[in-house]
Order: C-alpha cells, then sequence, then structure tokens
C-alpha cells in the first residue's frame, strides 16, 4: 500500500469515541495529532454519534481531554436530529434521550402520548419491557422512530458494550416499521458534514473505529475512509466485513506519516 493513497487531503472527518479518546483517556498521540494536521491548514471536524452529551458538554469534555475543538466544528448525531424535527412543521416528540442531551431540545414541542415522532438516543441502563412497549405502542398507533443511531455496540473501559442498534432493530422488527436514520452512517449526516468544510469529497478522509458507520458511510458519498486499530475495532468482525477501507492504521497517532503534507 503506497503512502499517496492519502495525498491531497484538505480536511478530516474524526470520529470522537474509540479515535481521539476512550471513557476518560485521550489515545495516545491523538492531542498532538489535532495539532499538527490544524498546523497544516488542514480544516477538523468532529462527527459523532454520541447521544448521552449536548453539544457544549461534548465541547467540554474534549477540552478537559486536551483537544481544541471549537463548538462549530462538532457536528453531532442528536443535533442533526434535532435541526431536522425543526424543519418539520409543528410536530409532537417524545424523547427518548439522555437528561444532558434533551437540554438541546427544549424548543420543540413534547409529548409522551402517540406523538408523531419518537426519538431515540442512548439512555443507558434505563430500557426496561414497560419502555419498549410502550415505544411499540405508539408505533402501532401511527407514531414515527427516528434512530441517532444504530450502532450494533462501543467500547467502554470494560470492553464491548451494547449499544442502541439493538432495541431500534427490536422495535424495528415487532412494528414492521423502518426508523428513519439520523446519525452515520447516513448519506444526509456525512454531507451535512462535507458541506461545513467547504471541500469536495475527495480532499476529505474520514477516521473512525467503526468500519460499518464511519468507514462504509463516508465512502457512499466518497470521501476516504481510514480506520483506526483502537476503540471498538476488532480484527475478525473487520476481516469478516465487506467494507474495505482505503487504509487501516494502529492508531490515530500513525496519522501524519500516511499524510503527504
Ligand atoms: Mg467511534
Amino acid at each position: 500500500m503506497g503512502k499517496n493513497r492519502l495525498s491531497g487531503v484538505k480536511g478530516i472527518l474524526f470520529d470522537l469515541d474509540g479515535v481521539l479518546f476512550v471513557g476518560k483517556d485521550p489515545i495516545e498521540g491523538a492531542i498532538n495529532v489535532v495539532k499538527s494536521v490544524r498546523s497544516k491548514g488542514i480544516v477538523c471536524r468532529f462527527v459523532t454519534n454520541t447521544s448521552t452529551l449536548s453539544i457544549s458538554s461534548l465541547q467540554n469534555k474534549l477540552m478537559d481531554l486536551g483537544f481544541e475543538v471549537n463548538e462549530n466544528e462538532i457536528i453531532s448525531a442528536p443535533q442533526a436530529a434535532l435541526l431536522y424535527l425543526k424543519s418539520l412543521n409543528n410536530v409532537t416528540v417524545r424523547l427518548v434521550l439522555a437528561d444532558d442531551v434533551k437540554t438541546d431540545f427544549h424548543s420543540l414541542n413534547q409529548r409522551d402520548d402517540n406523538p408523531d415522532y419518537i426519538l431515540i438516543g442512548d439512555i443507558g441502563k434505563n430500557w426496561s419491557y414497560e419502555l419498549l412497549n410502550s415505544i411499540f405502542s405508539s408505533l402501532t398507533h401511527g407514531s414515527r422512530l427516528i434512530a441517532i443511531h444504530k450502532n450494533r455496540f462501543w467500547q467502554t473501559e470494560q470492553g464491548l458494550q451494547l449499544d442502541i442498534g439493538a432495541f431500534v432493530t427490536g422495535l424495528e422488527y415487532a412494528s414492521g416499521l423502518d426508523a428513519m436514520l439520523i446519525g452515520k452512517p447516513s448519506e444526509a449526516f456525512f454531507k451535512m458534514a462535507l458541506n461545513s468544510t467547504g471541500l469536495s469529497p475527495e480532499e476529505v478522509i474520514m477516521v473512525g473505529d467503526d468500519i460499518d458507520s464511519d468507514i462504509g458511510g463516508a465512502q457512499q458519498i466518497g470521501l476516504r475512509g481510514v480506520l483506526v486499530r483502537t476503540g471498538k475495532f476488532r480484527k475478525d468482525y473487520f476481516e469478516r466485513s465487506s467494507i474495505k477501507p482505503e487504509r487501516v492504521i494502529d492508531s490515530v497517532s500513525d496519522l501524519l506519516e500516511d499524510l503527504s503534507i
């Protein structure tokens, strides 16, 4: 694999969890990589499916970890969901979201009983039969389901953990209805991130640890995908996948050597 594979890069979309940090620890070398690519004039965006934190909490977390990031460089799936719901006229929404994220959704018209839309994000241990069944019941009465993402699993300090994709898929199966997917790997989400850079697809790479959401999503709009072997990366899952990243590196700290800048 030649290093020219990553030539002409003018913009980088960084996934957060598993690429720049895991839990409370930054990935070794990650802070310097972000600093260095910025100093070369490369446009950086931080694109995440994380649905537990509001934009300001997300920025605070990055700053606390040592990353210099502006709020307008962060593109999160909950934020995209909010923009979408605001674009619909006067709809009612049930928010199945973590409390911190809910603070970004105050302007929406909320209703738990048979709303127009039900928005699902990560609520940690709060899933229960009762909750799933009440969502299912609304779906059978005409509510539509929006999933912030459908990730299968994610990497925590304790190892891989079940993500909300399992619950969303279960609800789809039971109701016979498909959820609308907002975050990665949806095309609309990647287009929003790309448009914010003002660059063309050939000039932008996506660096992620999720071969489906990060790499598959990016490639579908013509970006090059760089998979890191940190975070949720698992060798056997990678080898079974039909998605082929343009580049696979041990960690984001190896990115600089692979960029011809
Ligand atoms: Mg990740």
